[in-house]
């Protein structure tokens, strides 16, 4: 995980933390399979050595699944699943791993992280600019409130 990363996520759990506000996940899947490659992994820590991802296979070999293709730019292994259909779909739907039901989590967002673009959910967050305007907005008059107002004053 960078640096950047890393600030990031402290600074959305200090925030959630003072605005008491969670995150949301909104949206829905659009069934694309973007999520099933380049996939990421993580035993305790973001996997980066082959050797324990053998070792998370030899321990849970549910995980032999996943073929590693390459790696990341911050030097994480980066795999594909071998349960990916032709069409995109997953060969295993009620089968799939804990990680694959749980995408995606709250988690990610906590820990800095994004989800990508294209996909159909994403994060909702409250912050402080919308907290603020929303307090702006409540000590804001109506405008048709000032408006009775001025024409009852000109009509004295
Ligand atoms: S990337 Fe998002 S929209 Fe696409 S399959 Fe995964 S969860 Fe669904
Ligand atoms: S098990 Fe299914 S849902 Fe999970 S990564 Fe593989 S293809 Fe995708």
């Amino acid at each position: 995980m960078d640096f950047i990363q890393l600030y990031r996520g402290l600074f959305r759990r200090f925030r959630s933390f003072v605005l008491g506000r969670d995150v949301e996940i909104v949206g829905h899947c659009l069934f694309c399979g973007k999520c099933c490659h380049d996939i990421l992994l993580k035993d305790g820590h973001w996997l980066k050595k082959m050797r324990d991802f053998e070792k998370l296979c030899a321990r849970e070999p549910e995980h032999k699944r996943f073929i590693p293709t390459g790696r990341g730019d911050l030097g994480h292994l980066v795999f594909r699943c071998s349960m990916q259909g032709d069409d995109g779909l997953c060969v295993c739907y009620e089968n799939r791993l804990p990680l694959c039901r749980n995408y995606p989590s709250e988690s990610i967002y906590y820990k800095g992280g994004w989800i990508r673009p294209d996909c159909g959910f994403r994060f909702k967050s409250t912050t402080f600019r919308d907290i603020l305007m929303r307090r702006r907005q409540l000590r804001m008059p109506k405008f048709s409130d000032v408006l009775k107002q001025e024409i009852k004053q000109a009509d004295k």
